[in-house]
C-alpha cells in the first residue's frame, strides 16, 4: 500500500505528515542579509563539517536593507560621520564611538580581502574608493570641525585624514559643494582619501552563491519563519511558513541566529527568552533623491557628510554620495526620513502593532514622550514636496537642477527601544545584539552603523555562542588566517595600522596606501 492509501485509511492527513516535516541542522540562519551571510561563512571557514539552514522570507538573498539602492552604501569608518565624534559639555571632542567604528571597518576589510584570496569574492563587484569628506559652513562649525580633526589625527586610524579652510582646496575636492556658494560664507572640510563605498547586496549574494555550494548548507527561499520555540531536550524548534505553496515546515538546530534586520525583533519577542524583554522597535522609513544627468554624475567624486541640524537625529546627517551600483557611478542626496509603521521595505502596515507586547509598551511609550523631536522631525519630513527636498539639497549643491533628480525610496531602520530604569523608555540609534544567556540564540536589532561592522559583530555572535569552541588553538589560528588583526587593537597602533591597510588596499584593489599624501592646507 502506498503513502497515499495508509494514510487514507488512517486518521492523519497528507498535510499532517507535510508539517512534521523536520530539517535538522547545527546551525540556523533567519535572513539573507550581509548579517547572516557574514556569519554563515565565517562558521564554515571555521568548521566546513557544520550543517547551516538558511531561511529567507523574499526570493532573493539581499533584497531588504543589505540591498545597494536600500543603503546608503558608506563603508563606515567615522572618517566623515560627525555624529560619530559629539562635541563634549566642555568643548572637546569625544572620539570614543569613531575609534570604535573606525577599527571595526578595518576587520570587515581584512575579512574581505581574505575572501577574495579565497576567491570567494570579486573586489571590484562590491567594493571602490571613495574619498570620505566632511564640509560644514558658519564660525560654529568650522572651529567644530577643525577641533575634531586635531583629536582624530592623533590616533593611528585617522593619520591620514586632511583638513582645511581653504576655498580653492575644497572646490577641487568637491566641486559641486562649492559652486555658486556666498565667497563670505566662512566653510571647512576634511577628506580622507581611504574612505569606501560598498555594496553590500552584491557582497552578500557573492557569499550565499558560495555557500549554497557547499555540502551542508540548505539555503530556503520563499520561507518565512512565523515561530520560534525551546524544545525539552534543548533545541530549538523553528515553524517557517513557504509563502509560494502556503506549506509549513519545521527546523531544529542547536543555534539560531536571528538576522532578519526589521524583522528581528518580533521573532525575538517569540523565542520568549528572557533576555529579550523590554525591547520595542521603532520604524523609520529612508528615501533618496537620485541624480538622472550623468554630466553631474561625473562631475563628483565624494562621500560629503555634513552636520545633521540641531534637535534632529544621527540617522538624519545629511549627504552627497559617490555611489558605485552594479559597476555603475551614481550620485544620490539624503536621506530623507519618514513615518512607517512597517518593520521591512517588503514587511505588512501591521508589524508595529503587532510588535506591542505588555514588556514593552511601557518602554514604548516613555520613549515616544521623551522623543517629541523626533516625532516632530518625521512629520516635518513627511510631508516634504520635491521642491522642499531640492532646497535641502540646495544647501549642500547650490547649482542643483530640480529636473535632475528623482526620488527613490531606501530601506527602512527600526531603531531599538529599551527599558529603563530612570527614563522608563530609551530610543537608541546603534546595533544591539541580544542574546539568550545559554549562548544558543542571538539576534540583531537596530541598523546604525550596520553592514560596515558586520564582521566585528559576527565575532561578537561567535564569542557568546560558541564559547568553548572559539577558545580552541583551531578556531583561533583560523580566525588569524581570516583576521590577521584578530584580537589586537589597530587603534593607536601605527604599524599594525599601516600594515594591514597595505595588505587590504592591495587585495580589495583600492586606493594603495603608497600614494596617500597628506595635504593639509
Ligand atoms: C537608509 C539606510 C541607510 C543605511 N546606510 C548604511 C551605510 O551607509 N553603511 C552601512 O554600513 N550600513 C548602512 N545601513 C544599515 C545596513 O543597511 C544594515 O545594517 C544591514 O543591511 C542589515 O543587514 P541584515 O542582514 O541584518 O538585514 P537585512 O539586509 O534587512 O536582511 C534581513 C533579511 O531577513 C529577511 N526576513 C525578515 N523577516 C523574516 C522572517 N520572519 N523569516 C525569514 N526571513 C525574514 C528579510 O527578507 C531580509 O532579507 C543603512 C540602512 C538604511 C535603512
Amino acid at each position: 500500500m502506498d503513502l497515499k492509501h495508509q494514510l487514507e485509511n488512517s486518521q492523519i492527513t497528507l498535510d499532517d505528515v507535510k508539517h512534521k516535516i523536520k530539517t535538522k541542522s547545527d546551525v540556523i540562519l533567519i535572513g539573507a542579509g550581509i548579517m547572516s551571510a557574514t556569519l554563515g561563512i565565517i562558521l564554515k571557514e571555521l568548521d566546513p563539517t557544520l550543517t547551516i539552514t538558511i531561511l529567507e522570507r523574499l526570493d532573493a538573498a539581499a533584497r531588504e536593507s543589505s540591498n545597494a539602492w536600500n543603503n546608503a552604501g558608506t563603508g563606515h569608518s567615522a572618517f566623515c560621520e560627525l555624529n560619530y565624534t559629539p562635541q563634549k559639555p566642555d568643548g572637546s571632542i569625544n572620539c570614543k564611538k569613531a575609534f570604535e567604528i573606525a577599527s571595526s571597518f578595518e576587520i570587515s576589510k581584512e575579512f574581505w580581502a581574505y575572501l577574495v584570496e579565497r576567491k570567494i569574492i570579486i573586489p571590484e563587484a562590491f567594493i571602490h574608493s571613495v574619498p570620505h569628506c566632511s564640509f560644514v559652513w558658519g564660525q560654529e562649525d568650522v572651529a567644530f570641525l577643525k577641533k575634531r580633526y586635531e583629536a582624530l589625527i592623533q590616533d593611528a586610524l585617522f593619520k591620514d585624514l586632511e583638513y582645511t579652510e581653504d576655498r580653492a582646496t575644497i572646490t577641487e575636492w568637491m566641486p559641486l559643494v562649492m559652486k555658486d556658494r556666498d565667497p563670505n560664507e566662512p566653510v571647512a572640510a576634511t577628506r580622507m582619501k581611504l574612505g569606501t563605498d560598498v555594496d553590500y547586496g552584491t557582497l552578500s549574494r557573492a557569499i550565499f552563491q558560495y555557500l549554497s555550494k557547499l555540502d551542508g548548507v540548505s539555503l530556503k527561499f520563499h520561507e518565512e519563519v512565523k515561530d520560534l520555540e525551546r524544545e525539552d531536550n534543548g533545541l530549538w524548534n523553528l515553524t517557517s511558513t513557504n509563502l509560494i505553496t502556503h506549506e509549513k515546515e519545521h527546523h531544529e538546530a542547536a543555534y539560531v541566529f536571528i538576522g532578519a534586520g526589521g524583522g528581528s525583533l518580533p521573532l525575538l519577542e517569540k523565542s520568549d527568552i528572557p533576555e529579550a524583554k523590554g525591547y520595542g522597535g521603532f520604524p523609520v522609513s529612508g528615501q533618496w533623491l537620485r541624480c538622472t544627468n550623468h554630466e553631474v554624475i561625473d562631475g563628483h567624486f565624494a562621500k560629503v557628510y555634513g552636520k545633521a541640524k540641531v534637535g534632529t537625529p544621527p540617522m538624519s546627517v545629511p549627504h552627497l554620495d559617490t555611489r558605485v551600483i552594479n559597476g555603475q557611478k551614481e550620485l544620490l542626496f539624503g536621506p530623507y526620513a519618514g513615518f512607517t509603521t512597517k518593520f521591512l521595505k517588503k514587511g505588512s502596515y501591521w508589524d508595529l502593532a503587532k510588535s506591542l507586547e505588555l514588556g514593552n509598551i511601557f518602554p514604548m511609550i516613555s520613549a515616544g514622550m521623551h522623543n517629541f523631536p523626533l516625532t516632530k522631525y518625521l512629520i516635518q519630513q513627511a510631508s516634504q514636496s520635491h521642491e522642499d527636498r531640492i532646497e535641502a539639497l540646495k544647501e549642500y549643491f547650490p547649482d542643483a537642477n530640480s529636473e535632475d533628480w528623482e526620488l527613490v525610496v531606501a530601506g527602512k531602520r527600526v531603531q531599538i527601544i529599551k527599558s529603563d530604569e530612570k527614563e522608563g523608555g530609551v530610543l537608541e540609534f546603534g546595533t544591539e545584539v541580544v542574546f539568550a544567556k545559554d549562548g544558543t540564540l542571538a539576534a540583531l536589532l537596530g541598523a546604525s552603523p550596520g553592514a560596515s561592522t558586520s564582521v566585528a559583530i559576527m565575532l561578537e555572535v561567535l564569542v557568546d555562542c560558541f564559547s568553548d569552541k572559539v577558545k580552541f588553538a583551531e578556531w583561533q589560528t583560523k580566525l588569524k588566517k581570516m583576521i590577521p588583526s584578530y584580537g589586537i587593537s589597530l587603534h593607536d597602533n601605527e604599524e599594525l595600522c599601516r600594515k594591514s591597510r597595505a595588505r587590504t588596499h592591495k587585495l580589495l584593489k583600492l586606493t594603495p596606501i603608497e600614494e596617500l599624501q597628506t595635504s593639509n592646507v
